[in-house]
């Protein structure tokens, strides 16, 4: 363990809270200060499409009570100064560190122009708003994305019993996270549970009374909405960065092994992180993924003690999981880099089977619909750099 009296995590969420566990089990015994812009103990997302919505309101992450009160609540890092290793606070005050760990995630992409009634999902302020909005049984509820959480809402409003229209700019839902084959059968299974699905079409803006009567299509159409929820992305919490002299592009650009580039003091985790993965020749990834915040956090905060020269690759196989009208979808490595599929179990017909994707031959990633243990046998393969011919 290299010389750190203190180390300063701005981010109290998964990958800062994973950060700080991992410094107090690796016996660091200088000053940690984390740095948090929401008031909450850090808490579970996932469930803020889902059960939330629902009215489960139990999402505090296993681990944030070790926190205590030893954390700035509530604060915000305005900006950094790598060179001279000082955080600046929304409050005027000064932080200074020897290490940083930098895990301040994405928040929701926005239109323009969101007037009453348009709602973005990420904060537990943000699911609850939509809940009361819910319990009044809108008429006309327009999802905006059909990724995991547009998905997930518009499968939440189906469940409540309401009618849900969902538009995506792509023909089919999550065609560049799952491929064709998985996307077209997932437009398919929210038809069956009664989403009138709208494919290939953007949403250019909204029409208002001061609070949303519709939303505005490229194709010059209107559709009548009461509720909107926009589910259209994130962009990482980098704004804070601008003139700290690390470099930003999507993300804290970050070495292989999760230090910022050029700052031997400075490692990034999470939705904020963009790295260069070994598996995929070293292309720049960013995760947005839940298991990838969570092990990137305690990795990050390893390699800040061990440092440059004794720090391990980050390496790990993105995953991730979403339930959709009572259908689990898995999807593991970076299936839209491939330039080649093949169907490897079951059929979109029975509504399970797994899809191996690969590139120049070489497996880069899986999509299984209920069928978990096909997903884990792609997802070892993949890992271990098979070919498609490697799974037959
Ligand atoms: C509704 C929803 C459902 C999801 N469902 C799934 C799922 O089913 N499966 C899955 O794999 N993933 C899912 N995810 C994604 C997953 O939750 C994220 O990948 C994960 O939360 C990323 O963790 P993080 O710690 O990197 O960032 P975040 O969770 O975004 O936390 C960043 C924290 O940093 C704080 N912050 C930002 N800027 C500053 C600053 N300047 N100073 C101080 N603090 C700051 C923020 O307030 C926030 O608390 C979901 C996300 C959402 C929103």
């Amino acid at each position: 363990m290299r010389e750190l009296n203190t180390i300063a995590v701005v981010g109290a969420s998964l990958a800062g809270l994973r950060a700080v566990q991992a410094l107090h089990r690796e016996g660091f015994t200088g000053a940690v200060t984390l740095i948090g812009g929401e008031r909450h103990l850090p808490y579970n997302r996932p469930p803020l499409s889902k059960s939330m919505l629902r009215g489960d309101d139990e999402i505090t992450l296993p681990g944030a009570e070790e926190l205590g009160e030893h954390w700035l609540k509530g604060r915000h890092a305005v900006s950094l100064d790598a060179g001279d290793k000082r955080l600046t606070l929304d409050d005027g005050s000064e932080v200074r560190y020897d290490g940083l760990v930098i895990a301040t995630g994405a928040r929701p992409r926005r239109l323009a122009d969101h007037p009453r009634g348009v709602h973005t999902l990420r904060t537990v302020e943000d699911s609850l708003a939509l809940r009361a909005e819910l319990a009044a049984g809108p008429a006309r509820v327009v999802v905006i994305g059909g990724g995991f959480i547009g998905g997930e809402v518009a499968s939440t409003v189906r469940a409540l019993g309401l009618p849900v229209t969902l538009v995506d700019s792509s023909p089919y839902p999550m065609l560049g996270a799952l491929g064709e084959d998985a996307s077209r059968w997932l437009a398919g299974h929210h038809r069956d549970h009664g989403v009138d699905l709208v494919g290939g079409v953007r949403v250019t803006g909204f029409e208002s009374d001061g609070r949303v009567t519709g939303v505005r299509l490229d194709d010059g159409r209107t559709l009548p909405a009461d509720l909107v929820i926009a589910g259209m992305g994130v962009e990482p919490n980098t704004g804070w960065l601008e003139g700290s002299g690390l470099e930003l592009g999507d993300g804290v650009l970050c070495d292989e092994n999760l230090f910022a580039v050029g700052a031997a003091d400075v490692v990034a985790a999470g939705d904020v992180a963009r790295w260069p993965h070994s598996l995929y020749g070293g292309a720049l990834v960013r995760v947005e993924h839940w298991s990838n915040a969570n092990d990137q956090g305690t990795a990050a905060a390893l390699n800040l003690l061990a440092g440059p020269a004794n720090a391990k690759p980050f390496d790990d196989l993105p995953s991730f999981a979403t339930h959709v009208h009572g259908a689990r979808v898995q999807t593991a490595g970076l299936p839209h880099l491939a330039d080649e599929s093949r169907l490897v179990a079951g059929s979109p017909d029975e509504g399970r089977f797994a899809l191996a994707f690969a590139k120049d031959g070489v497996l880069v990633g899986a999509v299984a619909v209920n069928s978990p243990k096909d997903l884990i046998r792609v997802k070892r393969a993949v890992a271990a750099g098979g070919s498609l011919e490697s799974l037959v």
